[in-house]
């Protein structure tokens, strides 16, 4: 079957892969969308991963039902549905305790096993989501990003939230600045170097907007809360700086969130973190919970995708991962459709 086919950093090529097999408790879909992720293209930069080479990647998909391995009950040909691709074991700890994001034997689907750019995938029936007639497939492969948002959200709101600070708008600030306007934030302030995402954070929700390449976010953000700081930050960038501006913007007591990856080390300033009682949290993914919330805020429209969405054909893969890495001007959120001519939009 058709694929796009990781081979090293920066190496991508459609061509022919295996198709899946079926295996016990699994089901295969024909992939109609699937997202790259901020993670894909961190890996595609050269980050280490656990990752196969050559592999397919792809872990941001939705499609249709075709067919299940025996003793599979549920499913009917056509069926639509969303991947939750990250595989837990069910068993450990974490598991047991609810906490399957942190499980000590996390696999992903389009990671250490074949993913979503491809034309068929096989995934485990019980990490399927069926979806809603008003969420379209190629929305729905935004649900796992949006779910990593949620994630971030469930674990640290709590109380009233005033002023908050978005480092990064891609998909994952993007969603992060819909989430806190849902959650009823007075100041949402932007900080961003491409000019497209930063105009796309004000159309969703965003109050104010600093271009990075021009002006200092933390002097910007800070004189907009009297010096005081922010309630919370969202780092969805993934730098040193920008984790270093999180720990300077953030008011006495302040949480900064850290979404994305970034394997740059960051010197942080602990003579300000410890008398400011700051809080620095990591966050990993998401559980089911969040996935069928990210799911319904889709679906109503509570929180929107198509403006982060720039649809492409699966044999342009290549050049997506190059636009994304090299220039992505007003792209934010690329979807990969492997049959161009079933258009998933629908
Ligand atoms: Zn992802
Ligand atoms: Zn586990």
């Amino acid at each position: 079957m058709k694929s796009l086919i990781s081979l090293g950093p920066r190496q991508v090529v459609f061509g022919d892969w295996e198709a899946p097999e079926i295996l016990p408790g699994q089901v295969l879909i024909e992939v109609a969308a699937c997202g790259i992720c901020g993670t894909d293209l961190h890996v595609y930069n050269g980050m280490p991963a656990s990752w196969p080479l050559p592999g397919v990647r792809g872990h941001e998909f939705a499609g249709t039902v075709i067919d299940w391995a025996d003793g599979v009950d549920g499913f009917q040909p056509g069926d639509r549905v969303v991947a939750q691709p990250l595989l837990y074991c069910g068993c450990c700890r974490f598991c047991r305790s609810g906490q399957t994001n942190l499980c000590a034997n996390l696999v992903l689907i389009g990671g250490e096993r074949p993913g979503g750019f491809a034309e068929r995938a096989a995934v485990p029936a019980g990490a399927l989501f069926k979806l809603p007639e008003k969420l379209s497939l190629k929305r729905a492969a935004l649900v796992e990003t949006l779910a990593t948002s949620v994630h971030a959200f469930q674990q640290n709101l709590s109380g009233i939230l005033r002023s908050v600070a978005v480092l990064g708008a891609g998909a994952q600030g993007l969603f992060a600045v819909q989430l806190v306007r849902l959650a009823g934030a007075r100041l949402i302030a932007v900080s961003e170097t491409l000019p497209h995402r930063l105009a796309t954070a004000q159309r969703l929700g965003a109050t104010h907007a600093v271009n990075a390449r021009e002006d200092d976010p933390v002097e910007s953000i800070l004189a907009l809360t009297d010096g005081q700081g922010v309630d919370l930050v969202i780092e969805a960038a993934g730098k040193a700086v920008t984790r270093q501006q999180a720990a300077q913007l953030l008011r006495p007591g302040g949480t900064a969130v850290f979404l994305a990856l970034g394997a740059e080390p960051t010197p942080i300033d602990f003579m300000s973190l410890v008398p400011r009682e700051l809080h620095l949290r990591g966050t990993q993914c998401y559980t089911n919970a969040d996935f069928v919330l990210a799911i319904e805020l889709l679906a109503s429209g509570e929180i929107l995708s198509d403006p982060l969405i720039t649809e492409m054909p699966l044999e342009d893969g290549a050049a997506a991962f190059e636009l994304l890495a090299s220039d992505p001007g007003e792209v934010i959120k690329v979807i990969l459709t492997p049959k161009a001519e079933t258009s998933p939009i629908a």
